[in-house]
């Protein structure tokens, strides 16, 4: 798959601004995982994944520290109790947060930081960091489909399956909460739609800081005192 053509530095991406965050949520088996990692993976764009905590048990393919921070459930309460997440959300049974400070370093260095979470955790983030949010809706091609998704990924249980499904009747209303919408028909053009937006959300000018100074630049307006 051709996944790896990042931008090439640009004078235009010289131009300062602040970080943002993307966040992508969908029912389970969407492909969103498998998104969020191929943009994070490619080092050209430029985008800190955020890794969460849970408690859920980790299936065989994750790897600790990588997909999750595997953690027991008194360790995330205590996470919790000392505000150390930016958000969190119970989703399936289990519950899921995002670790506060690594999202700080990242944000206050400039860089952007891309999420996979869920719609509550989206609503939190939303409600702290508003203009620095971009949202992404991944939606399945069909409901079957995403049940031969989650069936061939062959990870969970028949009852998590099950559970998971039913769930996703309730997240997949949760769409038109988001900024932007993807149906993940066919993963190469759902990832080229979303560098597109992430492409397009970059060169906002409301978050482009430096482009006054840089325009001042283009007219010379310093020579002419
Ligand atoms: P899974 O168990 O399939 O990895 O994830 C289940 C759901 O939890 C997915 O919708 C995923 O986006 C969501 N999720 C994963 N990490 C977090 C998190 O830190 N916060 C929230 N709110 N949801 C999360």
């Amino acid at each position: 798959m051709r996944m790896t053509d990042a931008p090439l530095q640009s004078v235009s991406d010289s131009i300062a601004r602040r970080g943002l965050i993307l966040i992508l949520s969908s029912p389970s088996g969407a492909g969103k995982t498998t998104l969020t990692r191929a943009i994070a993976d490619d080092g050209g764009w430029g985008l800190d994944l955020s890794i969460s905590v849970t408690t859920r048990a980790r299936r065989p393919s994750e790897i600790a520290g990588r997909h999750y921070h595997f953690i027991e459930r008194e360790a995330f309460e205590d996470l919790r109790a000392r505000d150390d997440l930016l958000e969190w959300a119970e989703v399936h049974g289990n519950f899921y947060g995002t670790p506060r400070r690594p999202v700080e370093k990242v944000l206050s260095a400039g860089r952007d930081m891309i999420f996979d979470i869920d719609y509550q955790g989206t609503r939190q983030v939303r409600g702290k960091l508003a203009d620095d949010v971009v949202t992404v809706f991944i939606l399945p091609p069909s409901l079957e489909e995403l049940r031969h998704r989650l069936e061939r990924r062959a990870e969970d249980s028949p009852e998590t399956i099950e559970k998971r499904l039913a769930n996703a009747r309730v997240e997949i209303q949760r769409w038109s909460e988001y900024d932007y919408v993807i149906v993940n028909d066919d993963l190469q053009n759902a990832f080229d739609a979303l560098r597109g937006i992430l492409a397009a959300e970059r060169l906002k000018r409301t978050r482009r800081t430096g482009l006054e100074t840089f325009v001042d630049g283009l007219l010379g307006k310093d020579r002419e005192g």
